[in-house]
């Protein structure tokens, strides 16, 4: 038997700042772990979690995978409970958006009059989907995929649908494509991309994502791009048509920097932060999809919109706000789900780093490795989890000789 060191019943020692109020604006996955932080390190004042998206904070990279492709039930997709929100003394308001912020007053304006006063303010408002500008881009049939509302919505137009075209080649669009597949509709993926995903994975894992899922009978229409779409059909731009009874649209976000810019905060394609995640204004952090920041090994500032990044920034604003902050230096991680075959992705690539790829895809046990003057930046791996999780912990630290063990082990 083995034996641990006995959990200590007494409470964490009180942390060095404690502000008098803190607002969190947007439920999401910053938000949320942003609030079970400060808790956690033994903060014991109000904290308003401002969110605009019943239930409240979900598992939003179900949305795409097992909720949507139907394989996974609805009560899993909450992140938590009222109860718990209850439980750890979170307000969570879930039906109210942030309409202004105050930085001299100090204040947040809700959609219902309400005045919400802070002495540390947290913005994680993420982003939103982008609708193309094209005829029909709002017509019923026509979605985008952010929030639970959205899933359901297309889970209820599959029910009848017997012909679904995604419009691009993201993640989220190839994921949705796998999830429709599984409901047994027909999918076209349409995508101005020459080959799905290049820009991050390169040319090869592309080929390859693209190849699992037409082996699962996904048509795909590459180097093109919607023209219009009708009631039951995508017209592409060589004017050849697509019937479609549902059209989703995975096309990017857009940072939702409106209430930032609206108070004067810097924005630029994101919100400006430092490797506190402090935003120009003091008292308020911005993280998650919303924020830029300094990606201290790389020198150079990113937006990155990944689950577990959100998840550790609300984290680190939680540290920061009650005295307890360090620089941000975590490596960003994201996963992807493609029926059988899931990315685990660490680091930060571009399109002009190296590429090389070991193993086999075919047997779906591969790594691929970025490198950028030499230097190992990002590492996917296909069917091997521990490789990765020992590589981001050799990258966290800074380890290139251990990262290039670990890559010949
Ligand atoms: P969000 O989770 O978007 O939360 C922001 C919240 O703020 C939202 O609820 C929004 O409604 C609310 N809000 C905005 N403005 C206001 C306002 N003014 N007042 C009140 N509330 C406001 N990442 C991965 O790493 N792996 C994956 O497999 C993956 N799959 C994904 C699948 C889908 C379908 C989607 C949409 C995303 C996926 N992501 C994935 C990305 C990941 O979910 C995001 O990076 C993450 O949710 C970002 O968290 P966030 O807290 O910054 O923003």
């Amino acid at each position: 038997m083995i034996v641990g060191p006995k959990k200590s019943r007494t409470p964490p020692p009180p942390p060095p700042k404690s502000p008098a109020a803190v607002v969190i604006v947007g439920a999401g996955a910053a938000g949320a772990a942003a609030a079970e932080r400060l808790r956690h390190l033994g903060y014991g004042g109000p904290i308003t979690l401002v969110g605009n998206e019943a239930p409240g904070p979900v598992d939003r990279p179900n949305l795409s995978k097992d909720y949507l492709a139907g394989t996974a039930p609805e009560e899993w997709v909450p992140l938590r409970t009222r109860k718990f929100y209850n439980k750890i003394n979170v307000d969570l308001l879930n039906d109210e958006t942030a309409v202004e912020l105050n930085l001299l007053r100090k204040t947040v304006v809700l959609g219902s009059g309400r005045t919400l006063s802070y002495d540390a303010l947290l913005l994680a408002t993420g982003a939103e989907p982008i609708r193309l500008p094209i005829e029909g881009s709002t017509l019923p049939h026509v979605f985008t995929l952010r929030t639970l509302a959205d899933a359901r919505g297309i889970i209820g137009a599959a029910r009848t649908a017997r012909r679904a075209v995604v419009v691009g080649s993201s993640f989220i669009g190839l994921e949705v494509a796998a999830s429709l597949r599984a409901r047994n509709l027909e999918v076209d993926v349409v995508s101005r991309d020459r080959v799905p995903l290049e820009r991050v994975l390169g040319a090869r894992l592309g080929h390859f994502v693209q190849e699992v899922h037409q082996e699962r009978g996904v048509r795909f229409h590459l180097g093109t791009s919607v023209r219009a779409i009708q009631p039951h059909a995508v017209e592409l731009d060589d004017g050849s048509m697509l019937a479609a009874d549902l059209v989703v649209l995975g096309v990017g976000v857009r940072p939702r920097t409106g209430l930032a810019e609206k108070a004067g905060l810097e924005v630029a394609e994101g919100i400006i932060v430092d490797s506190f995640l402090r935003t120009s204004a003091s008292s308020v952090w911005a993280a998650g999809d919303v924020a830029r920041y300094p990606e201290l090994r790389l020198g150079t500032t990113v937006r990155i919109e990944h689950w577990v990044v959100a998840q550790r920034h609300g984290q680190a604003v939680a540290r920061d706000m009650l005295g307890l902050g360090a620089p941000f230096r975590d490596v960003p991680f994201f996963w992807s789900q493609h029926y059988d075959v899931t990315l685990a992705y660490v680091g930060h690539a571009n399109t002009e780093d190296v590429i090389e790829v070991a193993g086999s895809l075919p047997k779906r046990n591969a790594t691929a490795v970025y490198r950028r003057a030499g230097r190992v930046v990002a590492v996917v791996t296909i069917g091997r989890d521990r490789q990765s999780l020992a590589i981001e912990a050799a990258l966290e630290h800074d380890d290139g000789a251990a990262v290039e063990a670990l890559l010949r082990a």
